[in-house]
């Protein structure tokens, strides 16, 4: 089989990336052993926040102090597989080391706020193209609950730092919250509102719909694993699949999670775990008691979001090889949320999940061309933000792919950044 280009992942960001090419006359080769946005991607399951403010890596300063109480915390947002320790602990020092002063935080934030920033508009432009305006919702705003205002001061480095890179955050007291939120747990007084974010609906179905869309300018998506690169005097020349070699002369690595072997191949070893996630999501319609503007729970760290098939509550680090079975005590740790913060829905039936964020220590992707394979670009490393920059990533693995002029300085997210 020949291509232009292979793009080897058929989640948010491979998709993306395949529209772009397809829209710029490139013949695309789609690889995924999986269907596109399919239960084995990350896409499939999030809590589907394109929420263009999420710009501060995961952990902050002094977060450290955090993590045993954390551990020990039978509903806690973190868990940690002993036996994974020595060979995580690396990137976990890292992981912490990103966010361990302000200066540090502040820089990472205007990183990703340049990857970010119009993601909503963005999103909902490529849904309009792709026949399915009604998956995204550019204009919902997303809430940050809290128990009352001490709960939100204590998060106040976060705001501050959005509020210097002007994002509008509106402060809502328990009144106009529940005026707001009428099916929320009273326990929670205040809120903090974010007009420019917006929301997907059905993050599966979008992946799903931009890969036919690409299909429809001639892109091919193929049912296979890539399993290597074959490189010529310094130049890509085939992807090797379980179903045989594409002859190309591009490739894009998006794998979520899985991307580090291929990319080790291309000339660059890049620091990459699985920041392991669960959902639970109760099914159903538009009648079903549940946020009304899309909520992230500040005491309990989990989102409930209303999507077109039910109410999702995701959440969860669960650090633990990708491969390691699922500990579904975490799913049921999300339902006793849900069921707190949402009192009147009825969780006894819901559909469980665990999905793989693919992080790097310092929750920026890699966008870049690879070091040691001429024609291979790296996009990937997504963490926490996959979907909410999907767009904009895709859109610059394309220029990438192309030799355009990428629209953002990549700098911040060049590979070699981690050696
Ligand atoms: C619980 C949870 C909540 C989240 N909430 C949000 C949110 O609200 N907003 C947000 O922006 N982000 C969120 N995220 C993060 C987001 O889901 C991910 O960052 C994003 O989906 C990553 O997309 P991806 O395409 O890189 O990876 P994936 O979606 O994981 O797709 C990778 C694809 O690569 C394929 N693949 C793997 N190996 C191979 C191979 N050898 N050959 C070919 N293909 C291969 C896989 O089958 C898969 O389909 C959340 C994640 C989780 C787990």
């Amino acid at each position: 089989m020949k291509a232009d280009v292979t793009v080897i992942g058929a989640g948010v960001i491979g998709a993306q990336t395949a529209v772009q090419l397809a829209e710029r006359g490139l013949k695309v080769v789609l690889v995924d052993p999986g269907p596109p946005g399919g239960e084995q991607a990350a896409t499939y399951g999030n809590a589907a926040w394109l929420s263009s403010h999420s710009v501060t890596p995961p952990a902050s300063p002094g977060v450290w102090k955090q993590v045993p109480k954390w551990l020990r915390d039978p509903l806690g947002p973190l868990s940690l597989r002993p036996a994974y320790l020595p060979k995580v602990l690396p990137w976990l020092l890292r992981y912490l080391a990103a966010g361990s002063s302000e200066a540090k935080l502040r820089q990472i934030a205007g990183e990703l706020r340049s990857l970010l920033k119009d993601a909503p508009q963005l999103h909902a432009e490529m849904a309009a193209r792709a026949g399915v305006p009604e998956l995204i919702n550019a204009t919902s705003g997303l809430m940050h609950v809290y128990r009352d205002r001490a709960g939100y001061e204590a998060d106040g480095l976060g705001w501050r730092i959005r509020r210097e890179l002007g994002i509008t955050c509106e402060e809502i007291e328990a009144e106009e919250l529940a005026r707001r939120q009428p099916d929320l747990a009273k326990d929670y007084g205040f809120a903090v509102n974010v007009p420019e974010a917006g929301q997907c609906l059905n993050p599966g179905a979008y992946c799903a719909a931009l890969v036919a869309y690409a299909g429809t300018m001639g892109a091919r998506q193929i049912a296979a694993r890539a399993t290597g690169l074959r490189v010529e005097g310094g130049k890509l020349v085939a992807v090797e699949t379980s179903q045989g070699d594409i002859s190309c002369g591009s490739a894009v690595i998006a794998m979520g999670a899985r991307s580090a072997a291929l990319a080790a191949k291309a000339g660059d070893r890049v620091p990459l775990e699985s920041e392991r996630g669960y959902h639970v999501t109760v099914e159903g319609g538009a009648n079903l008691p549940g946020p009304t503007t899309s909520v992230m729970v500040g005491d309990r760290k989990v989102v409930v979001t209303r999507l077109s098939t039910g109410i999702r509550c995701a959440g969860q680090v669960e650090i633990a090889s990708p491969d390691a079975s699922p500990d579904w005590r975490r799913a049921e740790i999300m339902r006793t949320h849900l069921g707190a913060v949402f009192p009147g829905l009825d969780t006894s039936e819901a559909k469980v999940w665990l999905g793989l964020r693919p992080s790097t220590p310092d929750g920026k992707p890699v966008i870049a061309k690879a070091s040691g394979a001429e024609g291979v670009v790296h996009c990937f490393g997504h963490g926490h933000v996959g979907l909410v920059s999907s767009a904009r990533s895709g859109r610059l693995a394309a220029q990438l792919v192309t030799g355009e002029t990428p629209e953002i300085d990549l700098a911040p997210f060049a590979a070699g950044r981690f050696s």
